[in-house]
């Protein structure tokens, strides 16, 4: 119920005020007029029974006149007191003021007493007044009376007339100043029900926005989708209400490369794919069984959590139908797009694993995108104990950095036609005490992440610079660039005051980079590039034919070297099509006037088919491991003669 407001106490106190009002005028108005009245008629009726009196007194007087008996005569006397009795009262009260007021009255009044003294004599038995005396005297007296008595009548009735008509004007004004007063009262009244209703109107206004922002708090602006505030409330009201034949599955659904679709299609583009993938997620989930929440977590990622009976719930078919969703073209606003996602999911069949289950299908996604694009997997326990790892990682990289317990180890790159060594190529290498050996695969994504990978690169590159020059004046040594480095201003300065400090001539360093930079500012990259190649410095483009590999990224720079990915050398030993592409990859690099090399070699057939491919350079386990610089030194002495002081052919080329 709505509370009393305070309004309709506005409302109220009016009406009180104006019934207040009204009933004062009417009360005073009937008292006031009673009032008048009783005062006017105190006198009329006075002098009215004064003069009934007389006559009666009259009428006795002269029986006994005629009569002369005791009994009239005590009829006569009693009538003549009350008489007395009455013109007594007409000298006191209302009736002085009356005989004040009129006073031609006064005289007569006089006179009446003095008729009356001279009657009193005539009421002695032994009087010897005559009728025709007394009966003159009477007639006098009967004349004054009836003068006083009309007298009074008549003002009393000009008094009452006048008393009404100042009366009815004071009423008048009262009833203007109570109309005013009313007029007064209902214009408050309409100002106050104005206010509130503006008031109201605010209110609703003020109740809309907190509605409004309710609603952002707990959803994303973009999709309109839960976010993940919504999406906590609804885990812990499964915490409060699962029962023990209910479970929750939770799916964390990523898109692959949506990056990439951002920096082609603008963030326009982006947000048409999000808001129609949002709206097919919430499709699929409106359809099925149990209580389904869709919400959007990140840029682009997804969770959907189905709460239900384990009977009932699918969980291979539910994540089989969101990866369905990425296998035909999503209609947005800017056109069909075809996008692929990983996914990881998990279940909570107990109210205890709900604490963990978004954090687990989570942990399932990070291993779904290790894995590759467009891969579902489940959560299993081994991916927390892979989280704790990649946190220690996370942790000690600064020290491990501080303390050089990162250091580089050189794989060599040799010629497959003359089989001579022609460089090595830098490989950090990481000896944790507790863990062991950490990979770089391991360790570089999270250096990027926090940004230690630039200090991280600088040392490589110095040390690198160093340690090359213990070997043959030849052999060249290829440095690792990672993406975060290129983009950050001062990488040409890092390679230009490296080489002078070190001494290291610019030929003989070679810088390897992946394809992924061009994902950011490609002029940018490229007059990066260009600069350090106009030092003498030769870049390679690393992994070649993995990722996005579009030939666009091979127009836009001019290569020193293209570095085929350790994905085709198992294949071009099993499909004729991975040859077919090698052999492309080989001419294209011919006529862009970059070298080719393969990376991955483990065995002498491998090496053999790419060779007769036309595959120029090579690297791999058949010829080297990665090795500290001193094994490395250590080799080139063993091997002085077949190393050959004597140079490559492709060195002599610039590489
Ligand atoms: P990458 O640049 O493609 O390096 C080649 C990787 O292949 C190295 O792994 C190397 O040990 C491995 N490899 C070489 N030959 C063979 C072979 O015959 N068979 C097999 N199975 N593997 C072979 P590694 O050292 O674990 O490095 C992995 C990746 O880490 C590198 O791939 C590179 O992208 C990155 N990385 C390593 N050191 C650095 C660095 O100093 N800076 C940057 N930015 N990235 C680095
Ligand atoms: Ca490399
Ligand atoms: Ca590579």
């Amino acid at each position: 119920m709505r509370p009393f407001s305070s309004w309709h106490l506005t409302i109220l106190c009016t009406l009180l005020i104006t019934l207040f009002v009204f009933w004062t005028f009417f009360y005073v108005y009937n008292n006031e007029d009673r009032n008048i009245r009783s005062l006017e008629y105190d006198t009329v009726w006075s002098a009215t029974n004064g003069r009934t009196e007389f006559y009666k007194f009259s009428n006795s007087l002269t029986r006994f006149l005629y009569s002369r008996t005791q009994s009239d005569l005590d009829d006569a006397r009693i009538k003549f007191e009350i008489l007395l009795g009455r013109i007594d009262t007409w000298n006191s009260g209302s009736f002085k003021d009356f005989l004040n007021e009129t006073p031609e009255l006064i005289p007569v009044f006089s006179a009446l007493r003095a008729d009356l003294d001279y009657l009193a004599r005539a009421l002695f038995p032994s009087s010897q007044e005559t009728p025709e005396e007394v009966l003159p005297v009477l007639a006098r007296a009967s004349k004054k009376i009836d003068l006083i008595s009309g007298t009074s009548y008549q003002s009393s009735i000009e008094r009452f007339a006048n008393e009404r008509q100042k009366f009815r004007e004071r009423l008048m004004n009262e009833k203007r100043i109570v109309m005013g007063l009313l007029v007064l009262a209902m214009c408050l009244l309409a100002i106050v029900m104005r206010q509130n209703l503006i008031l109201s109107r605010a209110n609703e206004k003020i109740a809309g926005v907190a509605n409004q922002l309710a609603h952002m708090a707990k959803h994303d602006a973009l999709t309109a989708l839960p976010n993940r505030t919504l999406l906590d409330e609804y885990l812990n009201q499964a915490r409060r209400e699962m029962t023990l034949n209910e479970m929750v599955l939770a799916v964390a659904l990523d898109l692959d490369g949506f990056k990439a679709i951002n920096d082609t299609l603008g963030h326009a583009g982006g947000d048409a794919l999000l808001v129609s993938l949002a709206r097919k997620l919430q499709k699929t989930a409106d359809s099925l069984p149990g209580r389904n929440l869709v919400a959007r977590v990140g840029g682009d990622e997804f969770f959907l959590l189905s709460w239900g009976q384990k009977n009932r719930l699918r969980i291979d078919e539910t994540v089989a139908r969101l990866a369905g969703i990425f296998e035909v073209p999503l209609e947005t606003s800017i056109g069909s797009l075809l996008v692929g996602a990983s996914i990881g999911y998990a279940v909570a069949e107990g109210t205890r694993e709900l604490d963990f289950v978004t954090l687990n299908a989570d942990l399932a996604l990070t291993e779904a995108k290790a894995r590759g694009r467009g891969t579902s997997i489940r959560f299993a326990s081994q991916m927390r104990s892979q989280l704790e790892r990649r946190l220690q990682i996370e942790r000690e990289l600064p020290v491990a950095l501080q303390r050089r317990t990162i250091q580089p180890n050189y794989q060599l790159q040799y010629n497959l036609v003359t089989g001579q060594p022609v460089g090595v190529e830098a490989l950090a290498r990481w000896f944790h005490e507790e863990i062991g050996q950490v990979s770089p695969n391991e360790f570089i994504p999270i250096a990027e992440a926090s940004g230690d990978v630039i200090e991280l690169g600088q040392f490589m590159l110095k040390t690198a610079c160093r340690d090359v020059q213990r070997l043959p004046g030849h052999i060249r040594v290829a440095v690792n660039l990672s993406m975060v480095q290129l983009l950050n201003d001062d990488v040409f300065d890092l390679v230009e005051t490296t080489l002078r400090e070190t001494g290291l001539p610019p030929r003989r360093l070679k810088l390897e980079v992946t394809e992924s930079i061009f994902m950011h500012n490609v002029e940018t990259v490229s007059s990066v590039l260009t600069n350090m190649q106009n030092l003498g410095v030769a870049i390679s483009l690393d992994d070649f034919g993995t990722g996005y590999s579009a030939l666009g990224y091979l127009n836009n720079f001019k290569w020193d070297e293209l570095k085929i990915d350790r994905s085709f050398v198992n294949a071009c030993e099993v499909s004729s099509k991975a040859l077919n592409i090698v052999s492309v990859i080989q001419s294209l690099a011919e006529k862009m006037n970059a070298n080719l090399l393969v990376e991955g070699l483990e065995t002498s057939e491998q090496v053999t088919i790419f060779r007769n491919l036309g595959c120029r350079y090579g690297q791999g386990f058949h010829y080297s491991r990665a090795m500290p610089i001193e094994d490395v030194c250590a080799w080139f002495s063993r091997n002085g003669d077949r190393a050959g002081v004597k140079a490559d052919i492709g060195s002599a080329a610039g590489l």
